[in-house]
């Protein structure tokens, strides 16, 4: 093995011990006066244990990583809806005044498929995970629905209003076209 391809580390120690970290890292202890061919030899006639438990501690990491970008736990999900309950409702208060519309119950929703929605009678739906988008996201989502209390549909007079209300609102749709598929995948359940 290349001497690049571990950590030494002397101490006051009497024996040498090889430990491969959880992201793959090798770090090989030993006492302090060894001499580097001594290393070198030890750390050589381990080359297969070392490789293999190297491989073993890469794998484990990519596949923690890899879940953590997928699937949120219920804990955290919980976390977010809660989140949500106090951010949410606030800014569809500030949006709702600026445009003079009113509207029904909000609900926070763990959903998979959706962003928000709005009934006819005006009660709002927003799905938790849009605190995990950045905020102007959010705003965006907030002025689609509510600009609903004006139009029910998403004719090109539609679009006019939400963009009047909000200007950055084409921003905010790009980011969830981007991003938005990738997000809702992490719902849990
Ligand atoms: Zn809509």
């Amino acid at each position: 093995m290349r001497d690049d391809e571990y950590e030494l580390i002397r101490s006051k120690r009497k024996s040498l011990s090889i430990e491969i970290r959880a992201d793959g890292r090798i770090i090989v202890r030993v006492p302090m006066r060894i001499p580097l061919e001594e290393v070198r030899e030890f750390v050589n006639s381990k080359e297969s244990w070392i490789r293999t438990h190297q491989k073993i501690a890469r794998e484990r990491a990519e596949a923690l990583k890899a879940d953590e970008r997928s699937r949120l736990s219920r804990e955290k999900i919980r976390e977010l809806a809660e989140k949500a309950l106090l951010v949410i409702p606030d800014r569809v208060a500030y949006y709702a005044e600026k445009m003079g519309v009113t509207y029904g119950s909000i609900t926070i929703r763990n959903q998979r498929t959706r962003w928000g929605s709005c009934s006819a009678k005006g009660n709002l739906n927003f799905n938790c995970l849009l605190m995990l988008a950045p905020p102007g996201v959010l705003d965006g989502v907030v002025v689609h629905e509510l600009c609903h209390r004006i139009e029910m549909n998403h004719s090109k007079k539609f679009y006019e209003e939400v963009l009047r209300v909000y200007p950055e609102y084409r921003k905010s749709e790009k980011w969830l076209k981007e991003n938005g598929r990738a997000l809702l995948r992490r719902m849990t359940g």
